[in-house]
Formats: C-alpha cells, structure tokens, sequence
C-alpha cells in the first residue's frame, strides 16, 4: 500500500467519505506524498509524456504563435510572460529561443512561472539557467503581479480537481471515496445534488448510474485569466485534452508507468487527470469580459502554425534516424489517431483581437 493509501484511508475513518476533487487533490499535491510533490512524471522513465517532451518544435511553434499575439495586441512596452505548470520547463526554453527572434519581445517581458511543487520548480530554473529570462515562480495565478499577459498553460487544466455527479433516482448526486466493509477504498455517493442550472442540457436523458463532471477550480482560474485580460490586455493559450462541449461521461484517469491503472489503486504514485470542459473554461473568461477565439484541435493548430516547415528545416543536412525521428514526432503531435484530435487548443484574448492560426471570434 503506498504511504499516501494509508494516510486517505485513515482521514476517511476518522472525518467520512472524500469528494473526489479532495481526493485528487491531496494525490496530486499533498505536501510530503502528492504525485507532483514528489515524483518525476515525464518522459520515458515516468509516467506519461508531454507534447513539449516530443519535439522542440512544440515550444518553438507556441512562441511563434505567441509572438504574433503580441504584435495583435499593440506590442505592450511591458508584459507579464507567463507559464502555468511548466514541468521540466522545456516548453518555456523552447519558446524563449524562438522569442530571442524579437529581442522588443524579451525586453518588455517578465517571466513568471506558476508552480506548486519545489522539485519541479528547481527543475524549470536548471532547464532555464542560459534562457534570456530569469523565471519568477509564484504558486497560484493570482500571485503574478498586474499588467498585460501573454500566457501558456500546457496540460495543466486537466492536473486540476473535478467533482463528479451520478445519475440517481434522486437527481445528480456527488460521488465520492469511502471506505468498503474490509476497510478498502471505493466509490459511493453522497447526500450533495448539482443544482438543476448546471446540468447541461446533452445530459438530461442520460441513464441511471452515469456520471458527469464539473471543473469549478479550473474555471475560476479561466476567469481569473479572463478579467485580468479584460482590464490589462493581454492573450492566453490554453492547451489540453478534453472536449468542446460538455455530455455525460467519466474521463477521471489514473496512469501510472506509462499505462492506465485504477483510479484508487496507487494514490500519489500515479498521474491523475480528467479531461477539460473547453466550453466551460471560454465561457468563465468571457464571463468576465475577455473574448474566446473559436477552438482549434492541436493537429490543426500545429499544422497551420507551420509544423512541417519546422520539421523541413530542421531536418535538413540531419542524417536519416534523425528525419525519421523528426517524422515520428509530427504524426505524434498532430496525427489524428494520436494528440492531434483529442488535444485542443483554446485562445482567450481582449476583445476585438485575433492572430494566426485563430480564426476571427464570430
Ligand atoms: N506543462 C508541462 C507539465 C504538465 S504536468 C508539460 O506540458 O510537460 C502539470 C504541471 O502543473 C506540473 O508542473 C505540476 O506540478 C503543475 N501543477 C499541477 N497542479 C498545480 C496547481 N494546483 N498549481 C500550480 N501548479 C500545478
């Protein structure tokens, strides 16, 4: 049993069942055992691999991006450049080598790095020590100082707590984690129903026993992000797995050594992650007087912001493992069948702005 296993158990026995927002919670972020507390989850000796872990060309394309959200929004004098979940901090260094194209970009532009883990954040200053620009590292989004932003977030939304609701003959009721007859953790659910106003419509007819999920921790980062843009200026690019609009279904996922495992089996040994509500997110920024540019799968967004002509360039005079390392890592990214169609990409901005690849808000 992990150490973390022992310690749920024993606050269940003592204090009753977990929502399973505290249950992801204190597996991902528990000071002395939480997952990214204490483990190394990337690459191939963790647990999962992120898109910026593929290719430099991912970090390199978000900042060209990004660069032209910056010319959209009237090149502010001083911007806060931002990152939240930054990891091994190899999206950033990526990015920033590109941005070194505009040196404007990089004088107007403080980095902050949003991190709660001190591992991972020693980690980001080792992978950024010859990076243009020395992090700042704040633990929560609204720790970084005021003024327009430029913000990324990779895989970071879906790192966040969901409450689940099951179908009863009773309405929507909260699941939770408690403990069975042997004293082992399960699922049951409680007394607490979701208010009839966010139940989505696609969910009405759904059967007895389905489940449905709600993101209020990452939503009120988005509308965070939201008014901050609404009143200072700025864009943000939101990047993630999950889904346009929201049905019923459960996305809850434990991985764990590079495969799928049970969700209560190995607390703080395994990633645990759900899906995004992309709807929801745009809807909480633009609830708070930014706009929502219409959302782009990632293989659409990479292939429009120029990832073969990346991949050409960079492959060129490289012996022929390598071009077929630069291949693989294409079809990774943005191949239907693999990050290019579950991945989406979300770009909030101040009204009355758009830049490539985005189409225009309608
Ligand atoms: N963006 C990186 C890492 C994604 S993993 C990549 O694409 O490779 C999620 C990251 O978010 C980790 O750095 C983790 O420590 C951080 N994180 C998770 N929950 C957080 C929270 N509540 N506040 C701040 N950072 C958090």
């Amino acid at each position: 049993m992990t150490a973390l296993k022992a310690k749920i158990k024993a606050r269940i026995a003592a204090s009753g069942p977990l929502t399973i927002a505290e249950f992801m919670s204190v597996c991902l972020t528990d000071p002395e055992a939480g997952y990214y507390t204490t483990r190394e989850p990337f690459g191939a000796k963790g647990d999962f691999i992120t898109a910026p872990e593929v290719s430099q060309m991912f970090g390199e394309l978000i900042g060209a991006v990004c660069l032209g959200g910056y010319e959209a929004i009237g090149r502010p004098e001083a911007f806060h450049l931002v990152e939240l979940g930054p990891g091994r901090g190899t999206l950033m260094a990526d990015f920033l080598r590109m941005a070194a194209l505009r040196p404007a970009f990089l004088d107007a532009g403080e980095l902050h790095l949003v991190e709660m883990s001190a591992r991972l954040r020693a980690l980001q200053s080792e992978t950024l020590k010859a990076a243009p620009l020395t992090p700042h590292f704040q633990d929560r989004f609204q720790d970084v100082p005021e003024g327009p932003l430029i913000l990324v977030a990779n895989e970071f939304f879906d790192a966040l707590p969901i409450h689940q609701f099951v179908r009863t003959k009773g309405g929507w009721q909260e699941r939770h984690i408690g403990l069975d007859a042997s004293g082992e953790l399960c699922f049951g659910v409680g007394s607490v129903r979701l208010p009839e106003a966010l139940t989505p419509a696609s969910a009405q007819d759904a059967p007895l026993g389905s489940i449905l999920e709600t993101q209020p921790a990452a939503n009120a980062i988005a509308h965070d992000i939201g008014s901050r843009i609404a009143s200072h200026g700025g864009i943000a690019l939101f990047i993630d797995y999950g889904y346009e609009k929201p049905a019923a279904g459960d996305t809850l996922q434990a991985l764990h050594k590079h495969a799928f495992d049970d969700v209560l089996a190995h607390p703080g040994e395994a990633d645990l992650t759900a899906h995004v509500n992309f709807e929801a997110l745009a809807a909480a920024a633009k609830d708070a007087g930014a706009a929502a540019l219409p959302l782009m799968t990632q293989g659409d967004f990479l292939l429009k912001s120029g990832l073969l002509e990346r991949a050409g360039s960079l492959g060129t005079g490289r012996p022929h493992t390598e071009q077929e390392a630069i291949r693989d890592a294409v079809e990774r990214l943005a191949g239907p069948d693999q990050m290019g169609k579950l991945f989406k990409v979300l770009a909030i901005t101040q009204k009355g702005v758009s830049f490539p690849p985005f189409d225009s808000d309608t």
